[in-house]
């Protein structure tokens, strides 16, 4: 599998740069998860949305839906190219009202997912948890059929044992690291520090960590250099950048 972050800032774009969405590619099967704020314009310089097989939604919160509407007038937009008749979105159905927008008549087409899920896309075999948020979100555990490589994505969540065990050995973790270690004692809070994230990945034995949701202000890289402190010396441990591609 092959991973290409179209947008990785939490909460809103800023310089450029959207918020939370990437591109999952195995073999000629293209996953597209989450869809934040300037993602649509972010993925056409890398790929044709018409050439997606799926779309899979963490949660709906703006940041990682918000350009859901303009891929599904994209859609509607272009009737001749399209990969799929109709795009299958994939969203939690813990939320009706949001899941029931996925679907816009001959282009979209919504569909329900929950923690007892277990997706079978292409080449992908994908299963749920449910992660510490203020709306219903879900984290993603997506297999490989063929590889058995695995990639895990937290989605947006506070940091909590269950995340580590559903993560275990993967190969890729992408983690909701929004904030910088000195966050670790403000409680409540909905998303991870660096220094969780890294906690995170040293728990759940991975291959690669992936900072991304991230903020929007300081030095980034300090978030690598906290990661590490708690990660320990086993993950190759990275920061998500718009167009980065990581294998998996
Ligand atoms: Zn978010
Ligand atoms: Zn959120």
């Amino acid at each position: 599998m092959k991973l290409r972050v179209i947008g990785c800032y939490g909460g809103y774009p800023a310089k450029g740069v959207g918020t939370s969405s990437y591109l999952l590619t195995a073999g000629d099967y293209h996953l597209l998860i989450d869809c934040g704020s300037g993602d649509l314009l972010s993925l056409e310089k890398y790929f044709d949305p018409l050439k997606l097989n799926a779309v899979v939604l963490s949660h709906y919160h703006w940041d990682h839906i918000a350009d859901v509407g303009v891929l599904q007038y994209y859609w509607q937009l272009h009737t001749e190219g399209r990969q799929e008749s109709v795009l299958p979105i994939y969203g939690n159905s813990a939320d009706p009202l949001n899941l029931g927008s996925l679907t816009w008549p001959n282009s979209t087409k919504g569909e329900g997912y929950n923690g007892n899920s277990k997706l079978n896309l292409g080449p992908l075999t994908i299963t749920f948890k449910r992660t510490i948020h203020p709306v219903p979100a879900y984290a993603m555990r997506i297999e490989d059929n063929h590889t058995k490589h695995v990639l895990v994505y937290t989605a947006d969540s506070n940091y909590f044992e269950g995340l580590a065990k559903f993560a275990q050995n993967a190969d890729l973790l992408v983690t909701d690291t929004n904030y910088y270690a000195n966050k670790n004692s403000v409680e409540p809070r909905w998303h991870m520090t660096s220094s969780e994230c890294g906690k995170l990945a040293k728990q759940s034995n991975c291959k690669k960590l992936l900072l991304s949701h991230l903020p929007q202000y300081g030095d980034l890289k300090q978030l690598i250099t906290e990661a590490r402190k708690t990660a320990g010396s086993k993950p190759r441990i990275g920061l998500a950048h718009v167009g980065k591609v990581v294998e998996i």
